[in-house]
Parts: C-alpha cells; structure tokens; sequence
C-alpha cells in the first residue's frame, strides 16, 4: 500500500497488533525528548567537540582529548551515571510492551543507557553503538564500570591507564573507525528472529550498518511501522509512517497493541 503519511495512531495499531513480539528500533530521536540534543541539532555535541576528534586513531593518539573525554564525562555531559538525564514517555511505553512480553527486543544507535535506566532488562536490549555505563582497555581489554574510572579522574588521574597493561582505556562506546560490537549486533540478530512487527522510534535508519536490521526486517517481511520526525531511509519500506515525536503517539499506540490483545 505505500507509505502513509498521516499521524495516524489507529493504523499503527492495526499493524502491530497481530503481532506477539515488536521489535524495537532507536535512535537520537527518542533521546531528544529527555533533552539529549541530536548531535547534528544547534546544541548537539558536534557544537562542542569535532567529529574528526571521536575517530579512535586520534583518542589513541591524543592524551588532551582522552583528559577532555573523561572531564566531560565527570561533569555529567555525556549521558553517564553523573548526568541528570531521565528516560521519557517513549521508553517506558516501550518498557510497558516488554511487561506484557510484547517487546522481541530494543536495538538501539544510542549510547545514553536511557533503555536500561527506564527499567528494562538489559538482555532485551541490543546497544549497538555501545554504551558509557561500561569503559575498556583498548589494548587487553579488561572492562570496568565507567563510574570507577571516574574515581580514579576525580582522584587526579585525568587520562588512566590500565592497570594491568598501562594500555588505554576509553568508554564503551564505538568510535569512528571502530567495529560494532559482534555481541550486540548477534543480540540484534536474535531479536530479529524472533519478531514479529518492526516500530522504528526516532531513527533516520541512515546510519550502517545499523540500519541492516531494519533492512533485514524488511527482507524477512515483517510489517513495518516507523515514528520519526523527517524522512527516514526506510520510508518506503514503512507500512505506514508517522511524522511525530516519539512521546506524543507511541504511549497511546502500546496502549492500543496491550488493549487488544489482553486475555
Ligand atoms: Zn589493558
């Protein structure tokens, strides 16, 4: 039938309805509404620091940046445990899906771990562009929580090393000429099997390769339902599109998909 155009909740709720397990797909879109600017908006983040400087040859290169990141961090700037940022209407109406066992899963581009803060178990949610909850050692690999790497900063190591290697640690999050993380990516994988609709929340679906799993969901024909405020790349895979913010019609259509299908 085409892409929808209209804000029409009821058909989105037609569409997802018949199906036992949603897969959903985030991005900065859903983050916006608990005030995490787009990074390419007037505030974003591209304001304050250079993409060129997020490419992991130059944090490897550059202990100024590594002390600037973990300032950043320590000054709750970057989404961690020390920044005041809350998940929205949009996360818990997703959370409310995975409470009724609706939800395949949240594959997500975003690092914020607004997913996890709105009560989500942490299986049911694929973080594919990583996560600041959680730093590494670049070289070895020993993982520790970000919020102890932040008591050693605060203590007046601004750029650690890794203790047991000297080697450099950075957040988990992936860096312009890094990988995704294979684990996360297989989570998605697993969510996409098991799924039986696609609602895309608040993403372009522009970004590879996490736009694949849309792609893929399209190939397996799972219907598709997207929310996002502009055009998206998917667009014309969409059963039917809504150009919305994520708070003002997703909680109504979870209400919807839950209403209808209570035994
Ligand atoms: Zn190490």
């Amino acid at each position: 039938m085409g892409v929808g155009q209209v804000n029409d909740s009821a058909s989105a709720v037609e569409i997802l309805r018949p199906a036992e397990r949603i897969l959903v797909f985030t991005g900065a879109g859903i983050s916006t509404e608990s005030g995490i600017p787009d990074f390419r908006g007037p505030d974003g983040l591209w304001t304050k620091v250079d993409p060129d400087d997020l490419h992991i040859d130059r944090y490897r290169a550059n202990p100024e940046l590594r002390r600037r990141g973990w300032k950043m961090h320590l000054d709750g700037e970057l989404w961690g445990a020390r920044s005041s940022v809350m998940p929205n209407l949009g996360h818990h109406a997703i959370k409310r899906l995975a409470d009724h066992e609706r939800l395949a899963g949240v594959v997500t581009q975003n690092v914020d771990g607004l997913h996890h803060k709105s009560g989500l178990d942490a299986d049911l949610v694929a973080e594919l562009h990583g996560n600041v909850r959680e730093s590494l050692c670049i070289d070895c690999g020993r993982a520790w929580d970000t919020e102890e790497i932040l008591g050693w900063v605060e203590a007046g190591d601004l750029d650690p090393a890794c203790p047991e290697c000297g080697g450099i640690v950075k957040t988990a999050t992936v860096m312009f000429g890094e990988l995704l993380p294979d684990r996360e990516m297989a989570k998605a994988m697993q969510f996409l099997a098991i799924a039986d609709a696609v609602l895309v929340a608040g993403s372009t679906v522009a970004v590879w390769p996490a736009s694949d799993v849309v792609m893929r969901g399209a190939l397996l024909s799972l219907p598709i339902v997207i929310i996002n405020q502009g055009p998206t790349e998917a667009d014309h895979l969409a059963a039917i599109k809504l150009d919305a913010g994520i708070g003002e019609v997703l909680p109504e259509i979870v209400d919807g998909v839950l209403a209808v299908s209570r035994r």
